[in-house]
């Protein structure tokens, strides 16, 4: 009696698993943007270059793909498919190659500008701005500029200029402020238009940066927003409309990424990153992003953290808790970005900008902001214009203690805020940016040259567990909210319906939970792997057959599957498993090792590619281990 019941439940909640999860897709796909024919792919190496070499040869052989960039030092390829190949059939096909640690698309990010320049002056306008009001260059509001500027000591002027990168639309080169004040990077090494890379740092000419969009020297903005970044980054240094200006401390590289619709790949974030910190930056500069998770450029942020840089970021425009909508850079959790939300003249939240008390440290002005463009002035919004306050108060602690890394930078300027009311619960430090506190502590504070580690790249032996309970293949809500979730996306339902929704959820999937909880309490069930419970649909495949079914757990080393089916023991499934939020979808295959037939079978994988593993070890990392 009890076992039909409970079987008819399984097979209505198996119903209404794919009916939920089919209209909640449909609800929040996310548009996501990528370069159509082109994949980043991280290979395994696993016996060094000469996997490496056996797979190139096997991508150009046998799928004509052709290699665009590598970045050796993280195994990663940025690979041109055969222009047969779909982008969403190659990553099918890639992940299930032993050689390919994962594979993603080359994603498409936006600059984090919320209106686009909206006013423009010429210089004579500006300087009758300026000169009515002291805090013209933060649009009114109060960080301390003055103060700093004031009490700025030019004598201690660095011999060497620290280096903050620009990653964004470019840079004029040719605006006074940035002549006259010396402040645009120049190599040195590199002898220019002698068509020779005399540094040797794989880029010809690169006398002021690095222009990826049309990958040469030539340096230009054909947006206006990199100039306008730039122009605030400068504007902590000294105030740009005083007349003469000063000989800059800094030095500001334009890594130009972003093309002249302020769009631009991921495969070229990545080479900005790298340019700029093999080339010296220590501040990196990031007023871009978009919802799309990738590895590959959260392996190249990690990068600059090993390399002790401050990686600082606009937390983004779309007036979002980011806890739970995350926007990328901003919201990966290497321990060396600072995400940026935007605040009025007033210290209030901007309407426009995201906040998140674990994922958004602190606000900074980024409302009608002055500062430089192309030729002129003008004024734009964003947490664009937020985030470069920031690294511009970044590079001046550089310039007062070279040595300190920029992971002390981050707990310094995180710390050293001016609380206001205005962001209270809304970003981690409660506050809004203090130049001149921020900047005065780092004179005499001892430079602690530890950082935490970063694990969150996938080791053999990492650690799962953490803090977040959550459940659903795109259905269920989470349950908690965490800094570090990834996929927690698009919250994807809301409103008294979601909690319908899940109350009868919880009923329905109560009877699996407490035979899975009696399961668990089998010695002969205790697994070599933590476990994590999960609700995720998955379709099969036995013999010829297609099923559809759900996993109610998973662990590194299997799944429990729950399918109203025959399957035998020793049996051989073929398994799409489908993320947590719907997102993406891994496909391993599995043996059979119990079953309670009709209802619920352990599955233990079998030579699962790593990078199916990998993937897996990111959607329950955020997860509670289950007991
Ligand atoms: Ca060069």
């Amino acid at each position: 009696m009890l076992y039909v019941s409970r079987l008819s439940l399984q097979i209505l909640l198996i119903f209404l698993l794919g009916f939920v999860f089919r209209s909640v897709q449909a609800q929040v796909a996310p548009t996501t943007e990528y370069v159509p024919g082109e994949v980043i792919i991280k290979l395994r190496n696993q016996t060094g270059p000469a996997s490496t070499q056996l797979f190139m040869g096997k991508a150009a052989s046998e799928k004509s793909m052709s290699l665009k960039a590598s970045f050796e030092k993280m195994n990663l390829y940025h690979y041109k498919l055969n222009k047969n190949q779909s982008v969403e059939n190659s990553i099918k096909e890639l992940s299930q190659d032993p050689d390919v640690e994962y594979v993603e698309p080359n994603y498409i990010f936006h600059k984090a500008e919320s209106t686009g320049i909206v006013q423009t002056f010429t210089q004579e306008q500006m300087e009758v701005i300026a000169q009515s009001n002291s805090s013209w260059s933060t649009g009114g509001a109060n960080i301390g500029l003055d103060q700093f500027h004031q009490s700025k000591a030019v004598s201690s002027l660095a011999t060497t200029k620290p280096i903050v990168a620009v990653i964004d639309t470019g840079l004029d080169l040719n605006h006074s402020v940035f002549v006259n004040t010396q402040s645009v990077w120049t190599n040195l090494n590199e002898i220019p238009g002698n068509g020779i890379d005399d540094d040797h740092n794989g880029y010809v000419d690169d006398i002021h940066g690095w222009n990826f969009v049309d990958n040469s020297g030539s340096m230009y903005d054909d947006d206006g927003h990199g100039t306008h970044v730039s122009g605030i980054i400068l504007s902590v240094d000294q105030d740009t409309m005083a007349n003469p200006l000063q000989d800059s401390r800094i030095a500001i590289m334009p890594l130009k990424f972003l093309d002249g619709n302020g769009s631009g790949t991921t495969a070229n974030a990545i080479k900005a990153i790298y340019y700029a910190v093999q080339n010296g930056a220590v501040v990196l500069n990031n007023s871009w992003g978009g919802s799309s998770y990738s590895g590959a450029l959260l392996e190249a942020i990690a990068y600059s953290y090993s390399n002790h840089a401050s990686f600082v970021a606009a937390a983004g425009n779309s007036a979002q808790n980011t806890d739970s909508s995350p926007m990328y850079p901003a919201s990966y959790s290497v321990p060396n970005i600072i995400s940026v939300a935007a605040t009025t003249s007033q210290d209030n939240l901007a309407s426009f900008s995201n906040f998140g008390k674990s994922t958004v440290h602190l606000g900074s002005p980024g409302v009608l902001i002055y500062s430089t463009i192309p030729g002129g002035w003008g004024t734009s919004s964003g947490t664009s214009m937020a985030a470069p306050f920031v690294s511009g108060v970044a590079i001046q602690m550089k310039v007062e203690a070279p040595q300190m890394n920029g992971y002390q930078i981050k707990s310094i300027i995180v710390s050293q805020t001016d609380t206001v009311s205005g962001l209270s619960s809304k970003v981690s430090s409660s506050g809004r940016l203090s130049a001149t506190q921020s900047i005065d502590y780092s004179k005499t504070a001892v430079v602690d040259p530890s950082q935490p580690e970063f694990t969150n790249l996938f080791t053999e032996n990492r650690e799962l567990a953490s803090t977040l309970s959550g459940t659903g293949c795109g259905l269920v809500t989470k349950l908690a909210q965490n800094p570090g979730d990834k996929f927690g996306g698009t919250s994807p339902i809301r409103g008294p319906e979601t909690w319908y929704v899940l109350f009868v959820l919880a009923l329905l999937v109560a009877p699996i939970a407490i035979t899975q909880y009696l399961k668990t309490k089998t010695p002969e069930n205790r697994r070599k792997f933590e476990r994590f419970k999960i609700q995720s649909e998955v379709t099969m495949k036995v013999g010829e057959k297609e099923l559809v079914g759900s996993i109610s757990s998973i662990s590194l080393g299997g799944v429990q599957l729950n399918a109203a089916t025959l399957l035998e023991n020793g049996g051989i499934v073929k398994m799409s498993i489908c993320s947590p939020d719907g997102k993406e979808q891994v496909d391993v295959e599995g043996s059979i090792v119990w079953s309670e037939v009709g209802k619920s079978y352990g599955v233990a994988f079998q030579n699962a590619p790593r990078s199916v593993l990998y993937r897996i070890g990111e959607w329950t990392k955020a997860l509670k281990p289950s007991s």
